[in-house]
């Protein structure tokens, strides 16, 4: 699960923890981006992305979170990612990229995506607003490698919470509440 994690929230977890479970994975690897090319101002630093991350998911035994990314200097994109994981993995591993219906329409849309569903079948997590449906009967190859699920943690994003802190918004029970003691003791989105 790849994503800026800026910072990492409750619908992140759920979805993920879903996925674990409705695809009986043995782990889910989050990857927080580096310097992410869709978002390349006001984004906070890669390191403190990480270790929110890190935070958010330690007590999760099937979860670890990669430096692959945020030890990357310059843009990556998901493609380069997934190449190199499924590079480093053995050949007969089941590769699925969780993602929200936003970036997996993008990753579908974005050059070519015949090439990402043979890399990594996608599991495309419903968020308001995003109809994938259309997009998936269009690409051919599509239906069979793209999941849908659904979760119950959906109108939760990171630029809510950013704005929330801004404005002095409580953010509890939106992110785990050592994420937000970090937020404040690291002075983010203020
Ligand atoms: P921002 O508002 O800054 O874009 P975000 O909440 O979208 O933050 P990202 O780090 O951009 O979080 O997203 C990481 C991944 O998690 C993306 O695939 C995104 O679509 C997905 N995602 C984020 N929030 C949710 C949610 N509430 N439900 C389902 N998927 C989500
Ligand atoms: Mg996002």
């Amino acid at each position: 699960m790849g994503g800026t994690f800026d910072p990492i929230h409750h619908g992140h977890l759920v979805a993920a923890e879903e996925a674990r479970w409705q695809f009986r994975l043995d782990q889910v690897l989050f990857i927080p981006t580096g310097r992410p090319w869709q978002k390349p101002v006001g984004v906070s630093p890669a390191e403190d992305r990480y270790l929110m991350t890190v935070i958010a998911t330690a007590p999760n035994p099937a979860f670890a979170v990669s430096r692959m990314e945020v030890d990357n200097p310059g843009p990556t994109y998901t493609v380069d990612t997934l190449r190199r994981l499924r590079a480093e993995l053995p050949e007969d591993t089941r590769l699925l990229f969780i993602g929200g219906a936003d970036v997996v329409q993008q990753l579908l849309t974005w050059k070519e995506p015949e090439q990402v569903l043979a890399l990594t079948e996608l599991i495309a997590v419903t968020r308001p607003e995003f109809d994938l449906d259309g997009l998936v009967q269009q690409i051919p190859g599509a239906a069979g490698r793209v999941h849908r699920m659904e979760i119950p943690a959906l109108a939760i994003s990171g630029r809510d919470v950013r704005a929330r802190v801004a404005r002095g918004a409580p953010i509890g029970y939106l992110v785990p509440e050592d994420v937000a003691r970090y937020i404040e003791k690291r002075g983010l989105y203020r």
